[in-house]
């Protein structure tokens, strides 16, 4: 093995600290995961009111750290908490982070930027120095920006990269330029967007990140592809297309030990690939948990999801009616935004015994939902990596999904006359389409032997950790090359 290395993962959210979504998952797994291949990674993060010092005994490291703010400074605890002997850093700040919630704040811009510097300054005064500063999202893509500016000659940094991870480019942190004030970079100005006016004229944190890191790379190799285009890009395509020689993707891995239907104490009756037939009694117990008919041989088909746009619920209600014309059960889990919450209230109070609607955050159904349904659809308008489809195949709950971002990349369409795949996908973004796939689903269903075939390739597909943490290692390697080539010039 190379050397080891020293990373310090940024992020704003991370299991078991805090958790909005997906990315806290990524956080709290990929240090963990890294330090099992033998290299020293540690994570940081704001110290939110939400967090309970107790409960992770905090131990102050550093008291009353001066941090640059605009042209004062604001004062930063960092605590220390060991999980599972991985060391994290949290920065406190009662101003910034003495609040019940991780976002949806008018000063997110300066939070996260005062986060970023605290992290810099901790830096210098620690005896540990990361070779790697892994940022993610826009909350952290200001540190790249300044490795190539304010910090460029501080020899703390001097051998110091920069990896930048793209979770999801609909959320970019966009603040008006008396940001870059704060930020100490006034002297450098607003960056021109090469075609976009208004993205001109104000300060864009994930273009920053993506504009300087030695490296990028998104959540899945093709969300890395589709953000080059219009499409997908989010109005930075011009933008990664200048950095397409420094753009990769790397798809997210599942905590297998965290999801399990072997251990998993949420669901019915524990089961595996090798006691398949047990598996059943999760789907009656969820018939009669949801309120439906009783019966085995009905295709349940579960969601579970943030009632989003992006999440493809606009072409699932258009849908909805002809879905329930087949014989088929649907069960959804979700919240978000209102006009979803009536519509899919409507379906479930018009097809009472066939669909099942809970309008609410619940991990304990969400696992039930993944024992005991045949099918788990994700009809997604775009999905960088998604989460859902790789719990449901590990619970054995064959995925229907539309082929975009990492939706793509782990599910393969069934085709009858080769065998091949492992799950059904469809590619417009339409009804239609969500249709054709649901029936072809359908069908496939009432060949028992076949659907258990697609029931076992899902649960032994290997999508842990282990393969993408050492992915991750590359990265940093190239990113520590691109560096000392910038070094040698
Ligand atoms: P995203 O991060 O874009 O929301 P992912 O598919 O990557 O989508 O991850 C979603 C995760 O959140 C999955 O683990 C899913 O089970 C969980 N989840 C989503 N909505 C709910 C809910 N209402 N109740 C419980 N778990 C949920």
């Amino acid at each position: 093995m190379d050397k080891p290395l020293k990373i310090l993962l940024l992020s704003s959210e991370a299991v078991p600290f805090a958790k909005v979504g997906g990315l806290a998952d990524v956080a709290g797994s990929l240090p963990k995961a890294l330090r099992q291949l033998g290299h020293d990674a540690r994570l940081a993060l704001p110290e939110y009111g939400l967090i309970n010092e107790a409960q992770f005994g905090l131990t102050k490291v550093l008291d009353s750290l001066p941090v640059p703010a605009g042209s004062n400074h604001e004062l930063a605890s960092i605590f220390k908490s060991t999980v599972e002997g991985m060391p994290a850093y949290l920065v406190g700040n009662d101003k910034y982070f003495g609040r019940e919630e991780v976002y949806g704040y008018d000063d997110d811009g300066e939070r996260f930027v005062f986060f970023c510097r605290a992290i810099m300054e901790m830096l210098k005064k620690l005896d540990w120095r990361p070779d790697v500063i892994h940022c993610n999202d826009w909350h952290t893509g200001i540190i790249p920006n300044w490795l190539k500016t304010i910090y460029k000659n501080d020899p703390s940094f001097a051998h110091t990269a920069t990896a930048f991870t793209i979770h999801n480019l609909a959320y970019q942190g966009i603040f008006g330029p008396e940001l870059l004030e704060f930020a100490g970079l006034a002297d450098y100005g607003l960056i021109p967007h090469p075609t976009d006016d208004d993205l001109s004229r104000v300060v864009v944190l994930m273009a920053r990140g993506i504009l300087f890191a030695d490296v990028i790379n998104a959540v899945s190799e093709k969300y890395a592809q589709e953000i080059l285009t219009p499409e997908y890009g989010e109005r930075l395509h011009p933008i990664l297309a200048q950095r397409q020689d420094r753009l990769f993707g790397i798809l997210n891995g599942l905590d297998y030990e965290v999801w399990n239907p072997a251990t998993d104490r949420a669901i019915t009756v524990n089961y595996d690939v090798d006691s398949l037939d047990l598996r059943v009694e999760n789907k009656l117990a969820l018939q009669r948990e949801a309120e439906l008919s009783a019966g085995s041989d009905i295709p349940l088909i579960g969601i579970i999801s943030r009632l989003a746009d992006q999440k493809g619920f606009d072409i699932l209600a258009e849908a909805s009616d002809q879905l329930m014309e087949l014989d088929l059960q649907f069960v959804l889990l979700g919240t978000g935004e209102e006009r979803y919450h009536r519509i899919f209230a409507n379906v479930a109070g018009k097809y009472q015994g066939q669909a099942a609607v809970f309008l609410k955050f619940d991990g304990a159904l969400a696992r039930r939902i993944y024992a005991g349904s045949d099918a788990f659809l994700m009809p997604s308008r775009f999905e960088p990596c998604g989460l859902g489809q790789l719990i449901s195949m590990r619970y054995g709950s064959v995925p229907i999904v539309r082929s975009v971002g990492g939706l793509a990349d782990t599910v393969k369409d069934y085709d009858p006359t080769t065998g091949q795949g492992n799950g059904f996908a469809f590619s417009d973004y339409n009804e239609e389409a969500l249709l054709t796939a649901v029936k072809r689903a359908v069908e496939t269903y009432r060949i028992k032997d076949t659907w258990r075939i697609l029931m076992e390739r899902g649960m032994r597909a290997d999508f842990s950790w282990q393969a993408s943490a050492k992915k991750y290692v590359e990265l940093y390697h190239k990113a520590l090359e691109f560096k000392q080539n910038e070094l040698d010039v």
